[in-house]
């Protein structure tokens, strides 16, 4: 993950190892390198600048220190800037004061919802809670068949509209997708209230591309819910994308916060180094594989340590 991010940032700041003393070219040559290197791991424009802008002004302050190093301060300031990018603290997951919490999950067609949605009920469940996953992906065949499976293999109930019960029937095979995911969202939370489940996890339709009937039904689904948190699942692999994507979401939905996925996927780091910056919302969580256990919290400092090597 990130590694050619991880050695060209490295390297810049290996040249100024051994330096007693930083000249203003020092310092305008590793912000070069820096720069260089954001832009080739994809992250945005105005994300690059401020970066760097921030960096220039603190590194001009550093003086020589019994502590520190010119260049070790340097490292430091790049360190801390990096974590703030990526959100600062580490950003935990808002749990509402009377149960049910509800989690909405808001994304493209494929960027990994239903996915997380085991994942994310797996991890509630390790710490105890008792997720029920309603399924609101009612666009996507198959969509809601893949949320028992992964809720089976979570060990989380699932509340999905019964074959054969919607409204609509007719040329509808499944009998499901023309229920109404907004009416399916709001008896799932009824459902948690009667029996008890602590956290709802809200899984919505996706498409393949940014569509105003998709944002309007999310946008439906999250009046409908009053979600304590909306989470927008972005796949890291898709880039420069993420951007404009996020945008899109935080318009047309809003949320609370971001999941990254496909982290193990993304050589690069552009979407993960962007998003916080882009959308003013923390990146909760992490995704890194198919498997329900390849998920955890996100944490800013874990992520720009390992970056920095
Ligand atoms: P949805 O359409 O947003 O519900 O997306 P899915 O949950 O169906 O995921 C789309 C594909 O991405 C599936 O093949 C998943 O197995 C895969 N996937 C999801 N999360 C990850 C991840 O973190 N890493 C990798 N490598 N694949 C993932």
């Amino acid at each position: 993950m990130f590694e050619s991010l991880s050695d060209r940032l490295t390297g810049a700041l290996k040249d100024l190892r051994g330096k007693g003393r930083l000249s203003g070219a020092d310092i305008d040559a590793t912000c070069r390198e820096i720069r260089l290197a954001l832009l080739e791991a994809d992250v945005a424009l105005p994300v690059v600048r401020a970066f760097i802008a921030r960096i220039k002004e603190r590194a001009k302050g550093v003086e020589v220190s019994a502590a520190l190093n010119p260049a070790q301060q340097v490292v430091k300031i790049v360190n801390e800037e990096l974590v703030g990018i990526l959100g600062g603290e580490t950003r935990r997951l808002a749990f509402a004061k009377t149960p049910p919490t509800v989690i909405m999950l808001a994304g493209l067609q494929g960027s990994g919802k239903t996915t997380l949605a085991g994942k994310l009920a797996k991890w509630l469940r390790d710490q105890g809670h008792t997720p029920l996953l309603v399924a609101c992906d009612l666009q996507r065949p198959g969509a809601v068949t893949q949320l028992q499976i992964v809720g089976e293999r979570a060990g989380a109930a699932v509340f999905a509209p019964h074959p054969g019960t919607s409204i609509g029937g007719g040329d509808n095979p499944l009998g499901i997708t023309a229920a109404d995911p907004v009416e399916v969202a709001r008896s799932g939370i009824d459902e948690a209230r009667t029996k008890q489940y602590d956290v709802v996890i809200v899984d919505t339709a996706g498409r393949l591309g940014i569509d105003a009937d998709l944002m309007a039904q999310a946008a439906g689904i999250r009046d409908a819910v009053d979600p304590d948190e909306t989470l927008f699942v972005l796949d890291a692999m898709i880039g420069q994308d993420a951007v404009s994507t996020a945008e899109a979401f935080r318009e047309g939905v809003g949320f609370t916060g971001v999941v990254l996925t496909k982290l193990d996927g993304d050589a690069r780091g552009g979407a993960a180094l962007s998003v916080r910056e882009v959308t003013g919302q923390p990146i909760l969580f992490a995704s890194t594989g198919e498997k329900l256990e390849d998920f955890d919290v996100f944490h800013p400092d874990r992520m720009a340590s390992r970056i920095l090597g």
